[in-house]
């Protein structure tokens, strides 16, 4: 296996995506190095109390939630120093929205070694709930994590009006309370107020996972009648909703005249 348990020598903390929420979607790889860990740091405002079931009972345990950034490269750097199996426990997957380097730089720095376990990111864990696929021949192939402008600046040319303009998938990270930003985006980059939307509140959480239909001009409505304000992930997209029509263009991949590596065609 790659995933080598620390030496006695080696100092070290692992990034662990802890996926969407549900306990069970943690990779194994992650629960593994959740289960032998010291010192566990989670981010608790969206890392769901059952993923640390999987920790020992004497492990320690921190919420960073109330701390900055100075006091959490601390507490990592600090029990890393000492030797201790170090987790810094992320929601869904570390490299999305997650401020990796920032955190692991001083590690780097202090010749810690840093490890990165990846996790289900929350628009993987949304779609799946709502029953969605992506991505749908001659409609799109291509998807877009993205997140509206808030106080963290977005890129000129990222904007979300810009990245509309291409009528791909839209996966909306951090923007549960922008959403009349995300309709007039879109709107503004010739979508229709008909066009179909998914928000997933809490994707995965036991007994707290919602899911809202609506459509581009309802959307802050619809969610405010539903009160969800945060931890939500909202899908827009011209796939949506593709398992309800009737005339749809179907993958080719397994199109009985479609050959590829692992398949011969069978009728020509
Ligand atoms: N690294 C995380 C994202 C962190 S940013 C990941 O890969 O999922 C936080 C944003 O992620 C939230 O504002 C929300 O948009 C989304 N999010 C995280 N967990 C979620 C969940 N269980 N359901 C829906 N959205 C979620």
């Amino acid at each position: 296996m790659s995933h080598r348990p620390q030496s006695a020598t080696e100092r070290s903390v692992c990034f662990v995506g802890a996926g969407p929420g549900a306990a069970d979607l943690i990779t194994v790889r992650g629960r593994d190095c959740v289960s032998r860990a010291d010192a566990i740091l989670y981010a608790g405002s969206l890392v769901a109390p059952e993923v640390l079931s999987w920790a020992r009972a004497d492990c320690e345990l921190a919420d960073s939630k109330g701390m900055d950034l100075e006091q959490l490269r601390d507490w990592l750097l600090q029990r890393a120093l000492q030797g201790l199996q170090v987790v810094r426990l992320q929601p869904g997957d570390p490299s999305l929205y997650g401020a990796l380097p920032e955190i692991a730089q001083p590690l780097d720095e202090a010749g810690i070694t840093v490890r990165i376990i990846p996790g289900v990111t929350s628009a993987m864990a949304a779609a799946a709930a709502a029953g969605e696929s992506l991505t749908l021949p001659e409609s799109t192939q291509t998807v877009i994590f993205t997140r509206v402008e808030g106080l963290t600046p977005v890129p000129a040319s990222e904007q979300l009006s810009e990245l509309a303009k291409h009528g791909t998938t839209l996966c909306i990270y951090l923007s549960a309370t922008l959403l009349d930003k995300i309709s007039s985006a879109l709107q503004t980059a010739g979508w229709s107020k008909t066009a179909p939307v998914v928000v997933v509140h809490k994707a995965s959480w036991p007994g707290e996972e919602r899911i809202l239909r609506t459509d581009l001009a309802h959307l802050a409505e619809a969610c405010r009648e539903a009160q969800i304000q945060s931890q939500a992930m909202v899908i827009a997209g011209p796939t949506l909703g593709a398992r309800q029509r009737t005339e749809r263009a179907q993958s080719r991949l397994y199109d009985p005249s479609f050959s590829h590596a692992f398949r011969q065609a069978t009728n020509g």
